[in-house]
């Protein structure tokens, strides 16, 4: 089998936001989603880090799939914790992330936070990941119903994320079984938290992927996102058969189609929000990333640029390692979310062509996630690889100029 993706990404700031801290990142054998947090620009930052260090694993051949979603996980853990020393404004900055990745056989998924994978098959939506926030925890002990976990005032405070902790926990790889013939979704939260699966799932069976991103987003700003809201849509086709296929986009009218069967191993990356837009940072935390990433020609002057992953010759596999296999820590968690993997639990529902998309029953007036909670962590950074690339920096400049600012009224109050 030669098992890829044909996708569809789309990126919104949401109704209220005026920066975006979701990136995803899309090609025929990977497909990534961060959601970050952080005060700030930290959010940013962190997605987009995060992102650009998983792109990487589409540079790999020939490595397992979970192995690599492990060892980007704790690649990213160390270029934040780098930073975030270098740099106080990004202290205890983190991002959820999601990733679905094929080797040819299979599909492998990895997991942490609350973003989240959904997979549709024969009309039955199923959730891949299980949410790693306090609500699910609570929902799983019985003390609450996922109903009401939606409007839950903490729905949002993560047990797990991807931050500025070196010794942080790992992603949880879940052999979720998805096959040609299947849809997956990827979401940030604000499309899962303000749309009911039923609507996500009625919205997903759009036969043109393009249109039904198009169309979730749209979802969920009519029922009034307050968050950013990103989604990939894609289709896994069996590219040796290519009859199995879910139906084709009609004519890719976005920016990320890859319809046809022959060009589909040619598409070119895609890459949207934080990860796309650039993000600034400050002279401390570039070097500090540089540092993490000394293979990866780097302008400090110039703000990390998110990731144009599809920039030719950045990074690759030889770029990365330290600390290449000792996996301990995720593996009960690993297994145990192996058993947990769709569609042997967690909701599948019916969806009948006749559902109505349109039908909004999305909760209103969530917002994004809680603060980072956690602590820094205290271990050492390492190597990785990263970024390249131009951009802009506004938000860093005003960073400092607050702290400027801060300073002098301290003075004067002082003085
Ligand atoms: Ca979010």
């Amino acid at each position: 089998m030669a098992v890829s993706f044909r996708y569809a990404v789309h990126t919104d700031l949401g109704t209220v936001r005026t920066n975006n801290e979701d990136s995803a990142f899309a090609s025929p054998r990977l497909l990534v989603l961060a959601d970050g947090m952080g005060g700030h620009a930290a959010g940013e930052v962190a997605s987009a880090v995060a992102l650009r260090v998983f792109a990487e694993v589409d540079q790999t051949s020939g490595a397992e799939l979970a192995a690599e979603f492990l060892r980007a996980g704790r690649l990213a853990r160390r270029a934040l914790f780098a930073m975030s020393e270098a740099d106080p404004l990004l202290e205890s900055m983190g991002t959820t992330l999601v990733t679905v990745g094929s080797d040819g056989d299979r599909v492998s998924v990895g997991h942490i936070g609350d973003s989240r994978v959904y997979a549709l098959r024969d009309g039955a939506l199923y959730q891949v990941t299980t949410d790693h926030t306090h609500v699910q925890r609570l929902i799983d002990s019985g003390e609450l119903t996922p109903e009401r976990a939606r409007t839950h005032p903490y729905r949002s405070m993560l047990l797990k994320s991807l931050d500025d902790q070196p010794a942080g926990p790992d992603l949880d790889i879940i052999d979720a079984q998805i096959e040609p013939g299947d849809r997956v979704l990827l979401c940030s939260d604000g499309l899962s938290d303000y749309l009911d699966p039923e609507v996500i799932g009625a919205t997903l069976m759009t036969p043109d992927r393009e249109q039904a991103a198009a169309e979730l987003i749209r979802a969920a700003l009519a029922v009034g996102t307050r968050d950013n809201v990103t989604v990939v849509v894609a289709d896994v086709v069996d590219e040796d058969t290519s009859q199995a296929s879910p139906p084709e986009a009609a004519d890719g009218t976005g920016q990320t189609d890859a319809s046809a069967p022959a060009s589909v191993l040619a598409a070119a990356p895609v890459v949207v929000g934080a990860a796309e837009d650039g993000v600034s940072l400050s002279a401390d935390a570039a070097a500090a990333l540089r540092g993490c990433l000394p293979e990866v020609p780097f302008d400090s002057t110039a703000p990390m640029a998110g990731a144009r992953v599809s920039t030719p010759g950045a990074g690759g596999p030889a770029a990365a390692e330290s600390q290449p296999s000792q996996s301990q820590p995720s593996q009960s968690e690993a297994s145990q979310q192996t058993e947990e993997a769709w569609p042997s639990s967690t909701t599948p529902a019916d969806y009948t062509s006749s559902a109505d998309p349109a039908s909004p029953a999305g909760t209103v007036g969530a917002t994004g996630h809680a603060a980072p909670t956690g602590p820094t962590g205290a271990t050492d950074p390492d190597t990785v690889p990263v970024p390249d690339a131009p951009s802009r920096s506004l938000p860093g400049v005003l960073a400092a100029a607050a702290v400027v600012v801060l300073a002098v009224l301290l003075l004067l109050v002082l003085g």
